[in-house]
Parts: structure tokens; C-alpha cells; sequence
């Protein structure tokens, strides 16, 4: 059956203008003015900026680490992405040491098919460094999957020839490598600094310093230089510093090219949350951590200047129970928040309603940029013939409250709490089917597995 939008705005990284849109089955079949269709059925979008559905390349669901398994399955996870407005998202399926990297996709499959309610495709995060892995690569890049996740830290961290080897090989074949850069050294000194001085770690206040900025600038600075010998683009994944951005200008200088992702906690909340009273600063234990206001001026800065790619949320959830964990030892908690469902209102209210960014600048940040580096494009990241029906109904009037009590995700508190919003997914359409309203999922598990 055919459908048409009528009266909208439709946002792309270049433009706003009043079009309709046609949509027959799950594509969209025409963008115009005054568009006509005897067939379809009508639904008046006047007054709403309509955005190609947002897609969020950095999320956790079903992750077991910490010897949990986060709060948000794909079930939960990928409703609170759909309600919001993300009609995509790209996890890390995460190869376990002594997994192949088949065992390790067969794995998030698994977790993931027939219980999304947004479509989802994969990076492979590598836990594993060995000729057998680097071969199977050729037949993860052939099977769909074209990007790859190293980490500097954790116990999955990988050394400087590994880094080398996996730039490489993924240069090879033609694919994409982000990279969480956090110096591991620093880490694990503060840590112990910490214990060491105090006799315990209980005072959650101290985690920042366990991380500094500087541990993610270096890192930061080394993946580049890298990334230089290997002479290969890379992403650095959720960046949270100054200090990691003077990073990347400096590479960027040299003639490199690096993509950025950041991330709303970054640019919303600062470390003064360690502080709060009855362990309330766990529930905002991430890694890297949140920073200082200064911070989240370079970041909006450089967002504004087009200087960073993409905003994604790193959304990876565990309940207040969960972070009970770390209760007796702040470094025992799971490390992560939900955020799936609010990122687009985020960007929106303290993004494009402050005055720092443009319609068209969060269309390119939340969709298209994202749509383009992991090869989806354009099926996804546009509204135009051809492309998804993936489309976000966007209200600038409409209000919300941020809480516990109204999100999809299980993670049984919310970050922000209690903050008023204006700005919000109305509708949001999945390959042409209504998925979602007024934030309720309308139509579940209708999500399918993108290849890229
Ligand atoms: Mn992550």
C-alpha cells in the first residue's frame, strides 16, 4: 500500500524545503512538491521537519562484561533507539578469546534476530589477535560487515604491533577500524594509587582522576601515529576531551584524515555527578569518563564547525542493582548508561534549539554522516526514491519529561532524570511501516539484520 506525507519539511545534510513524500511498500518512491497519489493514504505532517530515520552506530545490547550482562537486550535496547527516532543501529558483536570471528557473529545473531524493533547491522569488535583471525577476516568483510573495534584499554586491549597488524589487514580489505583510546598504564597506576593511599576505593569521586584526559590523549595520539605508518583513515570512537581533540587537529594538519565520534553524555553532563551522595555517582561511571565544562565546549565547538562525523551514544545499560557491584570498590562496577532513546532530543533541545547546530547539522551527525562511513548509504541516511521509508516525524513542539517512568529501556533509571524536552519523534516510520508514536513502540521486532 502507498502512503503520503503531506505538508512536511523534509531535512537533509543540505537543505530543508516543503516536500511531500511517497512511500509504497517499504521504499520511498517519490520526494516533491504538492505530490499526488489517488491510491495512498494521506497522513498531514504539516508543520513537522521530517528526518531520514536517525541511525546510532555505537551501541551495546545483550553485552556480558563485568561478569553481567547489560540491563537492555535487544529487545528493550532497540525500542527505546525506535521511539526516539533511531530506525538503525550498528552493535558490536564482540569476539570472546578463543571464539573464531564466525562463533563470535553466530553469537550476536543469536542475541539479536527476530527481537529488534529497529533494523541493526554489526561491527566486529576483536578480542582475539591471530593469522587464523586475520585470515577470517576476508569472509566477515564478503559476509556484511565492514568495520572493526580495537581497544587500548580493558582486558581485550590490543598492543601496538596488534594495532598495526589489524590497520593493516583492514586496509586490505577495504574496511574501517574505531578504536576506544584510553591509555591503560595510567589507568591501572591511578587505580592502584588510589588503594594505595586511602586503603580502599569506595569513594566514587576519584574515578575521573583514575582517567584522565590525558590517558585518552595519548592513546588518541598514538593510534594516529599508527594509523600513520599504516597510512589508513581510522575512528576515534566516543572522544570526550580537548585535550584528545588538539589530538586529532594536529594529525588532521599532517595531511591525515580521522573520523570522530562523540557522544550526548559528553556534551551534556560533566564529572561533578561523581560527587553525588549514596552512590548515586555510579549510575554515571562510563568510559571514558564524563569531563569539565571546558570539555563540552571544544566538543560543541567542533560539532558546530563540522570538524567531528558522527554522534552516537555508546549506549550500554545496567540497572542501579547492577552497579551495586562496585558498591565496596568504585573500580568493580560495570562501566556504561542508557541513552538510546534520547540521544536525537538531546542534540535537538541543547544542539539546534541552543543556537550551536543547524536542522541540517544534526541530520548529518545522527544520519547521513553515519550512513556514509559505515557503507549504508543510501539506502539509509536520506530521504529520497529508492532509499528506506525510514523516517522521523519530528515535532518541534512537542514536549517530554526525561525518566525512568516513560523510557523503553530496562535500565531503571534515567540519566537526566526529571529534564523537560521540547522536540521529539512523533512518528517514526520503519521501512514504511508506523513503528512508533508519541514515544509507544506501535510495531515490534519488525527490525532486520543490514549488511555494510
Ligand atoms: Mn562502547
Amino acid at each position: 500500500m502507498k502512503q503520503l506525507l503531506k505538508g512536511g519539511t523534509v531535512v537533509s545534510g543540505e537543505g530543508q524545503k516543503k516536500l511531500d513524500v511517497l512511500i509504497d511498500g517499504e521504499k520511498i518512491l517519490a520526494v516533491g512538491e504538492e505530490l499526488e497519489a489517488a491510491d495512498a493514504e494521506v497522513t498531514d505532517v504539516t508543520g513537522r521537519l521530517l528526518f531520514p530515520g536517525f541511525i546510532d552506530a555505537h551501541t551495546h545490547m545483550a553485552l556480558e562484561v563485568s561478569g553481567t550482562i547489560t540491563a537492555d537486550k535487544f529487545d528493550t535496547g532497540t525500542k527505546a533507539e525506535l521511539v526516539g527516532g533511531t530506525t538503525c543501529i550498528i552493535d558490536f558483536a564482540t569476539q570472546e578469546r578463543g571464539e573464531t570471528l564466525s562463533e563470535a557473529l553466530a553469537h550476536w545473531h543469536a542475541k539479536a534476530d527476530g527481537q529488534s524493533s529497529c533494523d541493526y547491522a554489526f561491527h566486529m569488535a576483536i578480542g582475539e589477535w591471530n593469522e587464523a583471525v586475520s585470515r577470517e577476516m576476508e569472509e566477515i568483510v564478503k559476509g556484511g560487515i565492514s568495520s572493526f573495534k580495537a581497544y587500548l584499554t580493558y582486558d581485550n586491549r590490543v598492543d601496538d604491533q596488534t594495532l598495526y597488524e589489524i590497520l593493516t589487514r583492514v586496509k586490505e580489505l577495504g574496511g574501517l577500524v574505531g578504536v576506544h583510546c584510553e591509555n591503560h598504564g595510567i589507568i591501572q597506576a591511578r587505580l592502584a594509587e588510589v588503594l594505595q593511599e586511602k586503603g580502599n576505593r569506595l569513594d566514587v569521586g576519584d574515578y575521573p582522576w583514575t582517567r584522565p584526559a590525558e590517558a585518552e590523549a595519548e592513546a588518541v595520539a598514538r593510534l594516529l601515529k599508527i594509523a600513520k605508518c599504516v597510512d589508513t583513515p581510522v575512528i576515534v570512537v566516543h572522544l570526550s576531551t580537548a585535550a584528545g581533540y588538539r589530538e586529532i587537529e594536529r594529525a588532521r594538519t599532517e595531511g591525515q584524515t580521522v573520523y570522530v565520534e562523540t557522544c550526548p553524555q559528553y556534551l551534556v553532563m560533566d564529572d561533578s555527578r561523581y560527587a553525588l551522595p549514596d552512590g548515586r555517582g555510579r549510575l554515571y561511571m562510563i568510559a571514558p569518563p564524563l569531563r569539565k565544562a571546558a570539555d563540552q565546549e571544544v566538543l560543541w565547538q567542533a560539532l558546530s564547525d563540522d570538524q567531528l562525523q558522527t554522534i552516537a551514544t555508546d549506549h550500554c545499560s545496567f540497572t542501579p542493582k547492577q552497579k551495586l557491584a562496585g558498591e565496596k570498590d568504585f573500580s568493580k562496577t560495570p562501566c556504561g548508561m542508557p541513552g538510546a532513546q534520547e540521544r536525537p532530543m538531546l542534540i535537538w533541545q541543547y544542539g539546534v534549539s541552543a543556537g550551536r547546530l543547524s536542522a541540517e547539522q544534526m541530520c548529518r551527525y545522527l544520519s547521513e554522516n553515519p550512513a556514509k562511513q559505515y557503507h549504508l548509504y543510501p539506502r539509509k541516511g536520506v530521504i529520497a526514491p529508492g532509499s528506506d521509508a525510514d523516517i522521523v516525524v519530528w515535532n518541534p513542539q512537542e514536549e517530554w519529561t526525561l525518566s525512568a517512568h516513560n523510557q523503553q529501556s530496562a535500565a531503571e533509571y534515567c540519566p537526566l532524570e526529571g529534564t523537560q524536552i521540547k522536540g521529539m519523534a512523533e512518528k517514526v516510520f520503519l521501512r514504511g511501516e508506523l513503528a512508533a508514536e508519541d514515544g509507544k513502540v506501535l510495531k515490534a521486532n519488525a527490525g532486520i539484520y543490514i549488511k555494510h
